[in-house]
């Protein structure tokens, strides 16, 4: 077995659609970043990245380059999981905290699991998603922003399943 950690954080911004673990979210406000700023898809790359040893997202998707620029993190985690399938990984599990003040996550918990998981080739069970606030303290209290952390175990090639 191998576990990878990842973590991601972006600013709010006006003007820009919220989307989060390949969910799009109704809010007001939306993130900002090069590509659609999708934090939760961003860490959990980093996670499985990070578990197969195959670097993190920003080397494989550099964010001056323009073919990433309003990409689809979920597509950009599927393409990297495809990268870390080739080394002959496969995904076990993927937990993830989302830490965020608003919007309330719940009710879309399960459709990001869903995404998440068609992305990583699995089913949903395999496939975590939590949210909790950061109960009013610091940038994420004030709504300035969201944090999120991953944590992907892979089996390894040659490893009996
Ligand atoms: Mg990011």
């Amino acid at each position: 077995m191998r576990v990878g950690i990842g973590y991601d954080s972006h600013p709010f911004a006006a003007g820009r659609k919220l989307i989060l673990g390949g969910v799009e979210i109704p809010h007001p406000k939306g993130l900002a970043g090069h590509s659609d700023a999708d934090a939760v898809a961003h860490a959990v790359t980093d996670a499985i990245l990070g578990a197969a040893g195959l670097g993190d997202i920003g080397r494989m998707f550099p964010n001056d380059d323009p073919q990433w620029k309003n990409a689809s993190s979920i597509e950009l985690l599927n393409k990297a999981f495809l990268k870390v399938a080739e080394a002959g990984f496969q995904l076990v599990h993927a937990d993830v905290t989302v830490i965020i003040e608003k919007p309330k996550l719940a009710p879309h918990l399960d459709a990001m699991e869903e995404r998440l998981a068609g992305a990583l080739l699995v089913g949903s069970g395999h496939v975590s998603v939590k949210a909790k606030t950061n109960e009013g303290m610091g940038w994420i209290g004030r709504g300035e922003g969201v944090a999120v952390m991953a944590v992907a175990t892979l089996q390894e090639p040659g490893s009996a399943t």
